[in-house]
């Protein structure tokens, strides 16, 4: 069996300096093809990992950091290709491997199989160096454009949940959250509050100071209470200038310390704006509870809000907070 390598086909590809070399499993048992792999693999920027049999190489590609192309040979002592094809299709895993497969076997029913097992591509043997080379670059351009594609699917889903602004949670992400944890709750018998957080007179900061003054102090005040808050919590932007905070497995009481923790974040330092520093303080309410519906939560923690605006802002208030908790 020979292998034909044009002169050309071994010239390194042009990568950009930068990118460090992505990985290629070369999956052959025979020696010869084996080290022939590993030369032109190199040549053409890629880092080889060989497999000497298809146990080895399924090891390889089930591992946690797999390469993402794959060059499997199809008749392997232990596993073959396409047995491996139909192991790596079965686990369906992201990121996509993109598996060639080398082959001598040429009947059109061969390669069908191999095909429907799950390889991207095959070359015969003996292949030529040159179209090798060219198929792996059609593999990488695959592999690149669903790499966008992950990323695109992974901002929209950040778009579709967060805040723009503050980059908080969205509302209905929040609440969302506020939903599982109440479930979570009940199955556990665990209390879980919530904190309704608004800006005090911030219609105020948007008339004198403008939309960008208060922007800054939205994502400002975001940010404080996003640093206050347990690495458990979720703060969510609810609307306007308002924030919700759920905080799982928190009872009354360390609920109301937490809140008052967050009034003294917001109300501790001026915050810096475009226009000048501003002194923001934010009042907040409170509520408790490990079998309550989430609607019921939320509204107790929008009623003990307003009950802090009507008593002079700047404050927290729970009217609820006894051992029992709430009834609802
Ligand atoms: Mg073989």
């Amino acid at each position: 069996m020979t292998t034909s390598i044009a002169a050309d086909a071994i010239q390194p590809l042009a990568l950009p300096s930068s990118a460090p070399p992505m990985r290629v499993l070369a999956a052959e048992d025979n020696p010869v093809f084996q080290s022939m792999l590993r030369t032109m693999l190199t040549k053409w920027g890629y880092l080889p990992v060989i497999a000497r049999s298809g146990t080895e190489a399924w090891r390889v590609l089930e591992s946690e950091d797999a390469p993402r192309l794959a060059v499997l040979d199809w008749m392997m002592p232990g596993m073959d290709g396409v047995e491996i094809c139909r192991r790596v299709r079965d686990a369906n895993r992201e990121p996509y491997i993109y598996i060639l497969l080398l082959t001598a076997r040429t009947e059109s029913q061969d390669l069908i199989k191999g095909m429907d097992a799950g390889a991207d591509d095959y070359l015969t043997k003996p292949f030529n160096a040159h179209e090798l080379r060219v198929r792996l670059h059609a593999g990488r351009r695959i592999l690149d454009l669903q790499e966008e594609l992950l990323k695109a699917r992974e901002a929209l889903r950040e778009q579709a949940t967060h805040d723009g602004l503050t980059g908080l949670l969205n509302r209905s992400s929040i609440l969302e959250g506020l939903d599982d944890e109440i479930s979570r709750a009940a199955r556990s018998n665990q209390p879980v509050s919530v904190i309704m957080a608004d800006l005090d007179r911030f219609k105020l900061v948007n008339d004198t100071h403008g939309h960008v003054a208060g922007d800054a102090v939205l994502r400002e005040a975001a940010l404080r209470l996003k640093s206050s808050a347990r690495r458990y919590d979720s703060v969510g932007r609810y609307g306007g200038e308002e924030f919700l905070i759920v905080l799982p497995g928190c009872d009354a009481a360390a609920a109301v310390a937490q809140a008052k923790r967050m009034r003294d974040a917001i109300a501790a330092t001026p915050f810096l704006t475009p226009s000048e520093p501003l002194l923001v303080t934010a009042s907040l309410g409170v509520s408790c509870s490990s079998h309550c519906p989430p609607e019921y939560l939320v509204h107790q923690a929008d009623e003990a809000l307003y009950a802090a605006k009507a008593g002079g802002r700047n404050r927290v208030v729970a009217p609820f907070v006894t051992p029992g908790l709430t009834g609802c």
